[in-house]
Formats: structure tokens, sequence, C-alpha cells
């Protein structure tokens, strides 16, 4: 089994530390709550994976989206969601069918699983009734979470 580091990561996903817990109370870019552990199960966030004699040059942290101890999403991951919902609300266009369609295939497009593909095809059937006003803000939204050939497979037409 891995181990790993503690971390600190603002609730919207700022990463103060990777190798420590509770570095400091607000986050310094964003003046969010820093949070060592998930809010759901107390569990600690992990930081950089331990690789005892191993150095790992360039390497960037990433958080974790999803709670490894009970499944949850993580207040960052949760954010990204919440605030795309509220987008995609915004449009006058918008159904609450295509609505649910694309916030439903968000969290199985992040990580990467057999559902992926299902869920790229909900996306893109629901995002067919947006403005591309509606579809350039989503994409900015989702883009630290998404990888780059999920992005290129979902806005390019
Ligand atoms: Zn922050
Ligand atoms: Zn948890």
């Amino acid at each position: 089994m891995s181990e790993y580091y503690p971390a600190s990561i603002c609730i919207n996903g700022h990463v103060m530390s990777d190798d420590h817990s509770n570095v400091q109370p607000y986050c310094s870019y964003c003046g969010e709550k820093v949070i060592s552990t998930c809010p759901n199960c107390n569990a600690p966030i992990h930081g950089d994976e331990r690789c005892d004699g191993i150095v790992v040059v360039g390497f960037t942290f990433k958080p974790d989206s999803y709670c490894y101890n009970c499944g949850n999403p993580y207040p960052w991951v949760q954010r990204i969601i919440d605030a795309s919902k509220e987008l995609l609300e915004l449009d006058d266009d918008a159904n609450q069918e295509s609505i649910d369609l694309i916030v439903s295939s968000l969290p199985d497009l992040m990580v990467s699983s057999p559902k992926q593909e299902i869920a790229k095809a909900k996306f893109k059937k629901g995002l067919k009734s947006f403005t591309t006003f509606t579809k350039d803000s989503l994409k900015t939204v989702l883009t630290d979470v998404l990888s780059e050939s999920i992005k290129r497979s979902l806005f390019e037409s």
C-alpha cells in the first residue's frame, strides 16, 4: 500500500502544502478555509506519495477529487459541480433536462472509468441546447478538473 504525506488544501482546491497538515487556517490565494481531513468522514487528505529514496522531478501535485475513505467528492470538486449547474441555469435557452444531463455527467468525466464514454455522450447531448457564451464559460469553470483530451472531445464541434 502506498504511503502519503498529509496535505493542506483550501476548499477551492488551492494546495497550501502537499506534505504537511494544517499549515494555515485560511487560503493565501482566495481566503477560504484550509482543510487537511475529509469534511464528511475526517480521513486525512492525501498529499504527495512517499517515495523513499526516489526523487521525482517535475511532478506537480494534484489533489484527489474523491475521498478514498468515504467516496464523497472533496469540497473543491463539489464547488465546481455547483458552479457549473448555476452557470447553466443562467442561460435563457436552458431546459432542465439538458442541465441534468450535463451535471450528472461531470463526476464521471473527472476520473477515468468505463463510464467516461457514456458521460461524454451525455455531456455533448446536453451541451447542444446552450449558447456559445455558456459553453465557453463552462469550459473555463471545468478547465482544471478535466484532462486535455477530454476537453478537446467535449468542446470541439
Ligand atoms: Zn484558495
Ligand atoms: Zn471522506
